[in-house]
């Protein structure tokens, strides 16, 4: 994280433009215990969409749903983010819908199907460790979305999403394929690859070639501060690298979940501690 407030966030987005990167922003947090914290949440981000557009910054937002108050009152959580989509839509910019744990996924798809049918700038995050994955991609592609493909991050049972590594890597590829096969046959998807999995990216690149769609067909979606030098590189190389820069308070939650996928990375943090 660049720094807590989204002030630090937008000033790193901007430095990094100049290296052809763009960006997405999220602030941290998550579920709510009044409704009413949604409707801050909410004008926040009205306020970074603005700030977005005003300083000419190539970037879009991402929100998750549970900040906007879904487990307390959906239909203010679908006003809120309808006014998000309206906002975003008239700066030129997809409002951005993060996949949450499994509990979340069925009233998510119903939601993004629901909000994609009036705002076509909308897009949703599709997490390929779980099963059912290649299914609700079928459903949603005839409406044409736009989908940022990650591997997925929350602990789920083996009832429900593949456990190994290998299997959950399988799954992305053929994924991703879906969704460039959806490209080629000449339907509006935008295509996100949420991954610094360098070996997929390589591999979609080399299917979106060979299907002569070329490498600017998809964006390549990586978290900011990580492997920025190949962020850099394959901007060089003429793919569409845009990152995502998480700020805010509640970064605890999110860094253990961090930790939890990638045990590396308290040594990472310990080594920002620690000067040697
Ligand atoms: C733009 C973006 C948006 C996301 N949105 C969501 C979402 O809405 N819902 C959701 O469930 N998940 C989301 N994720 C997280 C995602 O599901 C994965 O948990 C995360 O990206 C790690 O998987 P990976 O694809 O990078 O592959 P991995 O196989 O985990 O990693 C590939 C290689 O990248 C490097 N690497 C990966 N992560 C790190 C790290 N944290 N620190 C250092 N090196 C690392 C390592 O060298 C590793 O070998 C998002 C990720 C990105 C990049």
């Amino acid at each position: 994280m660049p720094g807590e407030d989204a002030e630090s966030a937008l000033g790193a987005g901007q430095r990094d433009q100049a290296l052809g990167i763009s960006s997405l922003y999220t602030r941290l947090g998550e579920n709510l215990t009044r409704i009413e914290e949604a409707d801050e949440v909410a004008e926040h981000y009205l306020g970074v969409i603005d700030a977005i557009h005003a300083r000419r910054i190539e970037g879009e937002v991402s929100v998750k749903l549970t900040q906007l108050g879904f487990d307390l009152d959906v239909e203010r959580t679908y006003a809120h983010v309808e006014r998000l989509c309206e906002r975003a839509a008239e700066a030129g910019q997809t409002l951005w819908i993060d996949m949450e744990s499994s509990a979340y996924v069925d009233r998510t798809i119903d939601f993004y199907e629901r909000l994609l049918r009036a705002h076509s700038n909308s897009g949703l995050c599709l997490q390929s460790y779980l099963h059912r994955t290649p299914a609700d991609l079928q459903r949603l592609l005839p409406l044409e979305p736009s989908i940022r493909l990650v591997k997925g991050a929350y602990a789920e049972s083996k009832s429900i999403a593949f456990q190994d590594r290998h299997d959950v890597d399988t799954a992305y590829a053929a994924l991703a394929v879906t969704l460039l096969d959806a490209l080629k046959a000449a339907k509006h998807v935008r295509i996100g690859l949420g991954t610094h999995d360098l070996r997929l990216i390589e591999q979609a690149a080399a299917q979106a070639e060979a299907a002569g769609l070329g490498r600017a067909s998809f964006e390549v979606q990586m978290l900011y501060g990580i492997r920025t030098s190949e962020q850099v590189r394959l901007a060089r190389e003429g793919y569409k690298v845009r990152q995502l820069i998480a700020y805010g308070e509640a970064w605890y939650p999110w860094y253990l979940r961090r930790l939890a996928e990638r045990p590396a990375n308290v040594l990472f943090v310990l080594r920002q501690l620690v000067p040697w």
